[in-house]
């Protein structure tokens, strides 16, 4: 019985767009390695334009930062959500293994302060058969352990990542 991650995630985004609209827009396999992108749209209004916003943080030990996320606040009626937390989503995230990290964030802007269409992309890289496994294992969904996260936005001629995110 092997099931396929797109499966999952035809039937749902991982849960950090939990607050957005998402609209499947992609997806694709490089040998064994999956890749899903989503268009998102504003969770109150509908609209599908942002402005995008990175989190930093900086160490509990030391003063190192690093950037863990983004944020998106919808152009049209303010609303702000996070897109993406590296300490709280992916496969990193959901086991807590960024907890070094964890505290309050530090935001610049992302890209011009042009509003941009946004698409998110998870990456999978390990086998299926074992992410299963390993969300069933933690009572969790398998779509929420992807390894890595990038940010798309519209270029001139394709969409093209503007911030990514290694999850494990
Ligand atoms: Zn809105």
């Amino acid at each position: 019985m092997a099931e396929d991650i797109f499966e999952y995630l035809r039937r749902s985004p991982p849960r950090c767009l939990a607050a957005f609209g998402a609209v499947l827009q992609n997806e694709f396999e490089k040998r064994h390695v999956r890749v899903a992108e989503f268009e998102v749209s504003c969770g109150k209004c509908k609209t599908a334009k942002f402005d995008l916003g990175i989190l930093a943080r900086v160490w509990k030990e030391g003063t190192e930062t690093s950037e863990i996320g983004v944020s998106a606040t919808c152009s049209e009626c303010g609303n702000r959500e996070t897109l993406f937390d590296g300490t709280r989503f992916g496969y990193d995230g959901e086991h807590d293994h960024l907890a070094f990290l964890k505290g309050d964030d530090i935001e610049s802007p992302l890209g011009g302060d042009r509003a941009v269409r946004v698409r998110v992309g998870f990456t999978y890289n390990i086998e299926t058969s074992e992410l299963l496994e390993h969300a069933a294992a933690l009572n969790k969904s398998p779509q929420d352990f992807f390894d890595w996260f990038h940010v798309l936005t519209p270029g001139a001629e394709d969409w093209n990542s503007v911030w990514e995110f290694e999850c494990a």
